[in-house]
């Protein structure tokens, strides 16, 4: 079965441990913990195949930025996430952004910008283009999600495993 490593990243607080926990188990934490840092594992199944997704929930608290450069080491494929109503949380991604494409310049890897809490429409600070502009910039996906709801979840790591087997068919052929 072919394994791939998927790392979260994005300032604290904007939903990288309720999207994650969302997504292995199906619940909601309403409960703010910014020093939880777990490794999950998931089996899925894509166009009749299984994968195993090892999943890398980071803190991603700023004073510990020079992990980061360790962990985006060990990926497969990042979730950089932000939250629509924090302008200053769509600023931070900016940079992890840029120290993913350094780090992996030689091997670029799948990556999805997230729009988290877009069940909180009424507090929106970040509009779903301003999203999509920086998505392009960077040439990678794109999607706004409700870990809350549970709107778009699993299409964040489906979007990167169709993205990680298409690069390793094109290694391979
Ligand atoms: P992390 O620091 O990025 O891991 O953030 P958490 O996952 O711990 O979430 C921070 C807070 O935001 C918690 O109180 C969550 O319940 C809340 N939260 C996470 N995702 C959503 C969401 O999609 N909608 C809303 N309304 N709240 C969310
Ligand atoms: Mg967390």
């Amino acid at each position: 079965m072919q394994n791939f490593k998927i790392i979260i990243l994005g300032p604290g607080g904007v939903g990288k441990s309720a999207l994650t926990q969302r997504f292995i188990s199906g619940n909601f934490i309403e409960a703010y913990d910014p020093t939880i840092e777990d490794c999950y594992l998931k089996t899925v199944k894509y166009k009749n195949k299984e994968y195993k997704l090892e999943i890398l929930d980071t803190a991603g608290t700023d004073q510990f930025t020079s992990l980061r450069d360790v962990y985006i080491n060990s990926g497969d494929a990042f979730v950089v996430v932000y939250s629509i109503d924090s302008i200053s949380s769509f600023n931070d991604i900016q940079s992890i952004i840029d120290q993913i494409c350094t780090i992996k310049e030689s091997d670029p890897s799948p990556l999805i910008i997230v729009g988290n809490k877009c069940d909180l429409d009424e507090d929106r600070e970040i509009s779903e283009e301003m999203g999509e502009m920086l998505a392009n910039s960077s040439r990678c996906s794109f999607i706004e999600t409700s870990a809350k709801l549970d709107l778009n979840i699993k299409e964040i790591f489906y979007d990167l495993l169709s993205q990680l087997i298409n690069k390793r068919a094109s290694m391979t052929s």
